[in-house]
């Protein structure tokens, strides 16, 4: 068996830990004598799964009794619909900021639903900056944010002062990957699929007092309120999904949240140190928002054909020596580098050395 380092955005990199205990776990769930896939979601042993999943992630995250903790589907997508349809409700407006091509969809989503003002937008470039908030509205319903950008690489590593508004942050590639003060946010979300597990599962995390504003004649689905009345179980939740996500947070837990920080700090120095030496690629955001999580990287060559060449020869050369899903998303180009909490240091250092490697015999 050979494993790769795996730099995918999402679905992406595993703890191999958690893989080897599915594995072992996956005919005979700790004496049940059945594999989780195969349990009712209405069992002890599966309550324990999803109850023990909430209990972690609240220690971990340090969520207090405040907030209510859902394991959803539909993605982080269908949150870009269900926020606005469910908070959205008082004076029917909302601020955004537009800081990639996720946001934009959560913006085109709430549209549908009320006002949006864009209070900061980075499109002018690329967006790769944060911008600068103005002209926010103390009326609006809430204040959105996409704290760690994907496609484009950069990270809300201060928030923004969004005054009495409540503020709902996209957490989807971003969790757990630094500190993070839950209590500065009235909602996040994020679906698993990156530092979290494997897709099919979506985290919401509701500031109780939120609940009084969800209209009381939403489809039965789209509503907070049957969720939270359900505790996730309303209907069939992603039994599985949500199996690996404990163990993902068993795995956190073990590791130590503050280990966990200080690895990714750590991972994304050594590969942003490379890539500002480097003569041939460089990382186009501006530093103080560079995430922490994905780093995009371009040919400094500015003949666009160039430029693409080099892209392709890099992307298939380093799969070829085990660094896999290093494209850049489709809209930026270029190469992109995700490093979510499975990404273990030697992986990014094999990069780094690829990377390297790569520049001398091409210079
Ligand atoms: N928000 C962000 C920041 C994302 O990175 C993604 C997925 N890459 C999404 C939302 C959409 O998530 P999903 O595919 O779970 O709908």
């Amino acid at each position: 068996m050979t494993r790769v380092y795996n730099f995918s955005a999402g679905p992406s990199v595993l703890p191999e830990s958690v893989l080897h205990k599915a594995a072992a776990e996956m005919l005979d769930y700790q004496g049940t004598g059945m594999s989780v896939m195969e349990m009712s979601h209405r069992s002890k042993p599966y309550e324990g799964i999803i109850y023990g999943a909430e209990a972690l992630l609240r220690e971990i995250l340090g969520i207090s009794d405040d907030y209510h903790v859902l394991f959803l589907q539909g993605g982080a997508s269908l949150q870009f619909y269900m926020l606005p349809l469910n908070f959205m409700t008082l004076n029917k407006k909302a601020d955004f900021t537009l800081t990639g091509n996720w946001p934009a969809r959560a913006i085109e989503q709430a549209q549908t639903l009320g006002t949006v003002n864009i209070v900061g937008s980075s499109k002018d470039k690329n967006y790769w900056y944060l911008p600068e908030i103005k002209g926010a509205d103390k009326d609006a319903d809430y204040f959105h944010i996409c704290y760690n950008n994907t496609t484009e690489g950069t990270q809300y590593h201060q928030l923004p002062d969004v005054g009495d508004v409540p503020l709902i942050g996209d957490i989807s590639s971003g969790i757990l990957s630094e500190p993070l003060d839950v209590n500065k946010f009235a909602v996040l979300y994020a679906g698993a699929q990156k530092n979290l597990g494997p897709a099919g599962v979506t985290l919401a995390i509701i500031r109780k007092d939120m609940m009084e504003r969800i209209p009381a004649n939403l489809p039965t689905m789209l509503s907070y309120r049957t969720h939270v009345e359900a505790r996730s179980m309303y209907n069939t939740p992603t039994c599985y999904p949500i199996y690996v996500m404990k163990l993902v947070l068993e795995w956190i837990k073990e590791t130590g949240r503050e280990n966990l920080f200080k690895r990714n700090a750590e991972k994304a120095a050594l590969l942003y140190d490379c890539l500002d030496s480097s003569a041939m690629f460089y990382n186009p955001v501006e530093k103080s928002v560079r995430s922490l999580m994905n780093v995009p990287f371009l040919p400094r060559e500015t003949d666009k054909t160039k430029a693409d060449a080099i892209t392709d020869k890099f992307v298939k050369e380093a799969a070829a020596a085990g660094l896999v899903s290093l494209a850049g998303h489709r809209t930026t180009g270029g190469m992109r580098a995700s490093i979510y909490n499975a990404m273990p240091v030697e992986g990014v250092k094999a990069l780094v050395a690829f990377m390297k490697d790569f520049e001398a015999k091409n210079a």
